[in-house]
């Protein structure tokens, strides 16, 4: 490396899709780094090679759809940035029908290699044993889900036990216009105020007897996914998957998650229900709600099924299904803030999955965040948040404060992590969507056709201009019929 640069360095831990990215944000932004990256030294459980931002599972970066796909959106927005790790996507691209898949091998070089080549990037391999020396004023700790041990250790000493998990025991997350409310309705068991509620807080699906008795049969018959060895098996009492539940008794869940006490049908008042599933609010936008107590290891497949038997959520779409892995994150919505620094001690920042997002696309581009607003600050520029309505914002904020923190569960932490979707993408202005000419009315799936496409179109114009860019000509590769003229221009 040549240093070449007035600033002094960043440093950055970790040389996975996150802490990559943010190392090449912060150089292309003219400031030095030192990138620590421990593999080559110390593996992990899961890493196979040396090689920095290896995919350590599937080689699918997910759709590549820009035009109706959260996950392409995002794509789109880190390319318009200038993202390493789009860039050496893009070059390693492997067929996979609309997905973006690459060959694992080649795209983990290049990235290895574009850093290595870059004046201002020197990479050191070692482990970081605990918080960064107090003289490293700028840090972003991009460790992920398989941090080391003594890096988490000093973590949770810094942001105190509860703050720091070591796996996600997530329930699934429904979008809320896909719940039917003719047989679902708002009501808080024995209809409480809790701080900052209605009494109207959730939303119920009744059960009778003999459905809630198919449910348990469906969820004992389900298919689930073993833990790997190395993940140990972390089960607590007050954490089991709901499958589990069921095997310990019939009746477990009607007395735990499925309880039906204090709670009366809106629709039907004069008939107790069995039992009765709820869901609470997941995003200060309301339109995600958790399936509460239902984090499971059924696999996705089986999820789907099952839980659409429950009353109500027939047609249930799911921002994600429900799990329960090995996983390092931190409490991002207390401890964080916009601009991912950490509240008790300015100059260290997160990015990456241990900020509690998921996956390769969203923790590379949370490390784009990170780099540029840590590049913005050494440089004594004013941080420039993306806006909420672009995939970069949506995601930012979630992590950062969109998601509601549960407080009628004390000393229980929501917080879970979450892929990009639409669900956390502010709603459009009403009005938005224009029937195309000929059009007497939409069928419910062309209606959110159209209004996911509206969003991409949004979020794309919107990071253009956060980006300084100019704006492209309005590009809408309409599934929908529609004429030229019918989509409000963005
Ligand atoms: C088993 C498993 C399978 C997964 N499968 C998928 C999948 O199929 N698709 C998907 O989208 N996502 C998957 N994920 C999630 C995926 O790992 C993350 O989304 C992504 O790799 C996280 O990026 P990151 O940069 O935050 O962390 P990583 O890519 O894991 O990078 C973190 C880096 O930090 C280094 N490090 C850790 N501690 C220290 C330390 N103390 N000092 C120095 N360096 C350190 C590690 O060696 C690593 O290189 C999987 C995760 C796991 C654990």
């Amino acid at each position: 490396m040549t240093q070449n640069s007035s600033f002094s360095p960043i440093h950055i831990i970790g040389g996975g899709l996150a802490g990559s990215e943010a190392a090449w944000q912060i150089a292309q932004a003219g400031v030095p780094v030192i990138l620590h990256e421990m593999r080559g030294v110390r593996g992990t459980d899961a890493h196979q090679t040396d090689g920095l931002a290896e995919l350590v599972c599937s080689n699918s970066f997910r759709s590549d759809d820009a035009s109706a796909n959260a996950v392409g959106v995002i794509h789109a927005e880190m390319r318009l940035a200038g993202s390493l790790i789009m860039a050496c996507a893009d070059r390693h691209q492997v067929p996979a029908g609309g997905a973006l898949a690459v060959d694992r091998d080649g795209f983990s070089d290049a990235v290895t290699q574009a850093i290595h080549e870059h004046p201002l990037i020197t990479v050191v391999r070692e482990e970081i044993n605990g918080l960064p020396p107090t003289d490293w004023d700028q840090v972003i700790i991009a460790s992920g889900p398989l941090t080391s041990p003594a890096l988490a250790e000093g973590i949770r000493e810094e942001t105190g036990a509860d703050a720091l998990a070591f796996f996600d025991a997530i329930a699934p997350i429904v979008h809320r216009d896909s719940i039917n409310m003719d047989i679902c309705w708002y009501q808080s068991r024995y209809d409480k105020v809790g701080p900052g509620g209605t009494g109207k807080d959730y939303i119920n699906c009744p059960l009778d007897e003999a459905q809630y008795n198919a449910f348990i049969d469906a969820l004992i018959a389900g298919d689930a996914v073993g833990f790997k060895e190395w993940e140990g098996t972390p089960y607590f009492d007050g954490c089991l998957p709901i499958e589990v539940m069921a095997e310990r008794g019939r009746e477990t869940l009607r007395h735990g998650p499925m309880k039906p006490m204090g709670l009366t049908n809106a629709h039907n008042p004069t008939v107790k229900a069995y039992a009765v599933v709820q869901l609470r609010q997941d995003n200060a936008l309301g339109t995600l709600y958790n399936m509460v107590g239902f984090q499971t290891k059924l696999r996705y497949g089986a999820q789907a099924e099952i839980f659409r038997m429950i009353p109500g959520l027939e047609n249930a779409e799911f921002a994600r299904l429900g799990g329960l892995h090995r996983n390092t994150y931190i409490n991002s919505p207390t401890l964080l803030d916009r601009s991912l620094t950490l509240k008790s001690r300015k100059g260290l920042r997160f990015a990456g999955q241990i900020t509690g997002c998921e996956g390769y696309v969203e923790s590379a581009s949370i490390g784009l965040l990170a780099g540029r607003f840590a590049a913005a600050e050494r440089k004594g520029e004013a941080i420039s948040l993306p806006p909420a309505t672009t995939a970069l914002g949506a995601l930012l904020n979630h992590i950062t404060g969109g998601h509601i923190v549960s407080d009628d569960e004390p000393g229980k932490r929501s917080f879970q992590p979450m892929n990009i979707n639409f669900g956390l993408f502010p709603d459009l202005e009403p009005g938005s969507i224009v029937k195309p000419d000929g059009v007497k009315r939409f069928r419910g799936k062309d209606k959110t056709v159209m209004k996911r496409q509206l969003m991409c179109a949004r979020a794309l114009a919107d990071c253009r201009s956060w980006l300084g860019l100019p704006p492209a000509a309005p590009t809408i590769d309409a599934t929908y019929p529609l004429d030229e003229g019918t989509v409000p221009s963005v």
